[in-house]
């Protein structure tokens, strides 16, 4: 059977992904899967670049959200310590050492359910300031209000991280301080100002399958899909209401990677939280079905993610090489953001 014949899990040219066409790509066998995720992956990528990142968190824990994967809700007893938002010279030295080891693209995190207009104007000034050392810029802060991405925008913001997490259907069961439709409507203010969107989910938090089908249609059905689609497996915090469920298959997880890449073809799908717990032969797997976009550092947010030195050995071993500035923007990046706080997982 040829990998590109005609069939339901073909992408429709005009109705956008439906569920159903979505659901039949999981159910293909694996190995044709990874065959069709592969050459979407080739006919869009050079398939042995992936872009590398790290992630400054410069506000950490305290957040006033229930999401029942997240160390840095305030309500779960995780241990976790907490640190008010850094001062914008604190977070200008992160960034010149970033920059001095390479950096072209600098990233801030905030675990807040939404800020203020006085914190935005704060972090405006941290924008303002990377963007004036001459690298690209993202923040992932929460909920956005009128005016807020207008600010950013105009503070030097490229790129804006907000997560949909999960299937609208399921976002109920893991969260209950904000709706899923909150999370689109950021979305669309980060549109509407003009910046590019980092948007993705977590998988592993005992969603069903056409769950998981439900969070990429969405996804792929953005008008434009995200720029970066974090594909982030569940780490189990302990204190957190989400830890002891049962963990997801690891061959599911491969599926969901190359099921994104099928269906955003020209996204980088990122793996992130999770990967610590990965094998290399796992990680090499989700390359293979198309993730080209890793966090890279001492730690993701809060949880952990493995060293850099293994990272450098299995870049090695697998023949990848960091993918480099891109010639168009928006379309490639080599991101180095200090690692420290809040998660990749976390959808602030
Ligand atoms: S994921 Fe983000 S919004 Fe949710 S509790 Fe964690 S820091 Fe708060």
């Amino acid at each position: 059977m040829s990998v590109f014949a005609s069939d339901s899990t073909q992408h429709p040219a005009t109705a956008g992904w439906q569920r159903e066409a979505i659901l039949s790509l999981f159910a293909l066998p694996f190995n044709v899967l990874m065959a069709r995720a592969a050459s979407v992956h080739q006919a869009n990528f050079d398939a042995t670049q992936v872009q590398v990142s790290t992630l400054l968190s410069i506000k950490t824990g305290g957040c006033p959200e229930d999401c029942a994967y997240c160390p840095q809700a305030a309500r779960y007893d995780t241990g976790l310590s907490a640190h008010k938002l850094m001062s914008t010279e604190q977070v200008l030295e992160r960034a010149r050492a970033a920059k001095a080891a390479g950096a072209t693209r600098f990233c801030m995190g905030a675990a807040w359910r939404s800020p203020k207009d006085r914190e935005v104007a704060k972090v405006a000034e941290m924008i303002a300031g990377v963007k004036a050392l001459g690298l690209e810029t993202c923040a992932t802060l929460g909920m956005l209000k009128d005016g807020q991405a207008d600010a950013l925008k105009a503070a030097g913001l490229d790129y804006y991280n907000h997560n949909l997490d999960t299937a609208p259907e399921f976002y109920g069961e893991v969260i209950h301080t904000r709706a899923f439709q909150d999370r689109l409507d950021t979305l669309e203010q980060v549109r509407a100002a003009g910046m590019k969107t980092c948007c993705g989910g977590i998988v592993g938090m005992g969603e069903t399958r056409a769950q998981r089908a439900g969070l990429l249609q969405v996804l792929a059905n953005m008008n434009p899909p995200p720029e970066s689609v974090p594909i982030n497996q569940l780490v189990q915090v302990p204190g957190t209401p989400l830890h002891g469920i049962e963990a997801l298959d690891p061959f599911e997880f491969v599926r969901t990677v190359a099921v994104a890449r099928i269906v955003m073809p020209r996204a980088m799908v990122r793996l992130s939280a999770g990967r610590e717990s990965m094998s290399d032969e796992m990680q090499a797997l989700c390359f293979l079905a198309g993730a080209n976009s890793i966090f890279y550092g001492e730690k993701l947010l809060t949880t952990g993610n493995p060293d850099v030195e293994r990272d450098r050995a299995l870049f090695a071993r697998l023949d990848l090489v960091p993918m480099p500035v891109p010639q168009e923007p928006g379309t490639a990046h080599l991101d180095l953001i200090a690692a420290t706080g809040p998660g990749a997982a976390c959808s602030a």
